[in-house]
């Protein structure tokens, strides 16, 4: 039997992230291209993303036919299209002027995950591609939130729209993130919990 889920946020009842949750609106657009076996993970950052910035749009899929769709909606934008992948031709975010009506692609998951991702999408290679400084002041102060080594898709984001506008105010993204976390860690026996602290 499933545990009950909150209607709104669909984090488990006793696990409600409503209250957290501040929404935004921002000027870029924000595409998650998904691996299948990340939906419904529960440490996904990603519907978290969804719940805070609610035009995010996300798409399940891993082969170039399952993306059909978004890459015809791509070809029809009139808005330069990047995609959020660090690699050799990569250029930094934090010192590359971009303009605010684009459209920003990401891969969700594990870098295994995003990797093979990009591996089965050749047409992804297409649209330059951005890399984030992770060292850089700002990206410091939003990645104190996770606890975690690896880079999630909500924080991944809460970067790039400060890079592409050091103005904008990440902080609906940043407390989600922190209430997830502590939401986690109040979940754990009190040993595993002190492992995290
Ligand atoms: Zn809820």
């Amino acid at each position: 039997m499933s545990r009950p889920t909150c209607p709104n946020c669909h984090y488990p009842q006793n696990a409600c992230l409503c209250a957290s949750i501040e929404t935004m609106q921002v000027k870029p657009e924000l595409i998650i291209l998904q691996d299948p076996s990340e939906v419904g993970h529960a440490k996904n950052s990603v519907r978290l993303l969804e719940l805070v910035i609610p035009n995010t749009q996300v798409v399940v899929g891993e082969t170039a036919d399952d993306f059909a769709v978004l890459r015809e909606q791509l070809a029809q934008s009139k808005k330069p299209v990047y995609l959020v992948y660090p690699s050799d031709t990569s250029v930094s975010a934090n010192q590359t002027k971009i303009e605010s009506e684009v459209i920003l692609l990401f891969l969700d998951g594990t870098w295994r995950k995003a990797y093979k991702l990009l591996q089965l999408n050749p047409w992804l290679q297409a649209y330059p591609a951005l890399h984030l400084d992770l060292d850089s002041a700002s990206n410091y102060t939003i990645r104190k939130a996770s606890r975690s080594d690896s880079l999630s898709t909500l924080e991944a984001a809460a970067m790039m729209l400060k890079a592409i506008d050091a103005k904008q105010n990440v902080a609906p993204l940043t407390n989600a993130l922190s209430a997830m976390v502590e939401q986690r860690l109040a979940s754990m026996p009190a040993d595993v919990r002190a492992r995290y602290r």
